[in-house]
């Protein structure tokens, strides 16, 4: 496929991880769709800055959660952009609990975002990646999802699936053109980290071999590195961008 402007369709871009993903992608002029829940007003102002220095972007609010919702947004990206060549499966959800606290809605609503999300846009975009025979999917998941957090085994169990999802669908589109990878964070500093004292925040600095946590500008770059032509190559591995801590 020849080497023209691309569109990126990023879900959860209003904030922390997902806003330095369109950043970071409308900087480098692709065409940038991205995806809020509730934080309309966060996503305009994004949508505002970045029009502003040239950058062609457009948000769209949908829970990732709901396949109708997911639809809608797949197709006003198409009718503004024309059609998705590079997914990031970035929407999240974290939550903090004992096992025997978290009740079943949680646990639903925990991987419904994480896991039937990631399946939904997946789901969405692949017909016409299939197509066109050249697509990126990259599932943000964590490094939670490799090694299991105590307290948060709802949140571990959801990223676990999706670093299975990603190994298998990789399998079943390669032949398409199309490269499906993992991104597994470890500690970034964002809302999600809203829970942890400052405490908590220095002593899983400590653990970590960079001794600092991470920055959002650190994922995105890798992001950018896997949706690149040059790394098609590259398909179901899980990139870990954790300073060291997950081997
Ligand atoms: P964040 O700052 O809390 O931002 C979460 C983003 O997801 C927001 O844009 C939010 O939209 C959106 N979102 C939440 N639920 C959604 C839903 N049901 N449908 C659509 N959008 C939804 O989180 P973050 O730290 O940037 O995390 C981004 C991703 O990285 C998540 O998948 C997270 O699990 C993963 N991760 C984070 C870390 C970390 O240390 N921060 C580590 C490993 C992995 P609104 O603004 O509208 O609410």
């Amino acid at each position: 496929m020849e080497k023209t402007v691309k569109t990126v369709l990023i879900t959860g871009g209003s904030r922390g991880i997902g806003a330095a993903l369109v950043r970071t992608f409308a900087q480098k002029r692709y065409r940038v769709a991205f995806s809020y829940q509730t934080n309309a007003e966060l996503a305009q102002e994004l949508v505002q800055a970045l029009t502003a220095q040239g950058c062609t972007v457009q948000a769209f609010g949908a829970d990732v959660a709901d396949w109708q919702q997911v639809q809608r947004l797949v197709q006003q990206t198409e009718q503004v952009f024309g059609k998705v060549d590079i997914l990031i499966n970035n929407a999240g959800i974290a939550q903090q609990k004992l096992f025997t606290d978290i009740t079943p809605d949680e646990w639903r609503r925990m991987l419904a975002v994480h896991l039937d999300g990631t399946f939904y846009c997946c789901k969405a975009v692949l017909p016409a990646m299939i197509a066109q025979k050249w697509g990126r999917i990259i599932n943000i998941s964590s490094m939670w999802g490799q090694v299991g957090a105590s307290c948060e085994v709802h949140y571990s169990a959801a990223k676990a699936g999706v670093i299975g999802l990603t190994k298998a669908l990789a399998q079943e589109e390669g032949p398409s053109g199309i490269t499906v990878n993992c991104i597994a964070p470890g500690v970034i500093e964002t809302d999600m980290m809203a829970g942890f004292s400052q405490q908590d925040k220095q002593e899983l600095a400590d653990q970590t071999p960079v001794c600092r946590l991470g920055t959002v500008q650190e994922v995105a770059d890798a992001a950018l590195f896997l949706a690149a032509y040059n790394a098609g190559f590259i398909t179901g591995q899980v990139l870990g961008v954790n300073g060291g801590m997950v081997v």
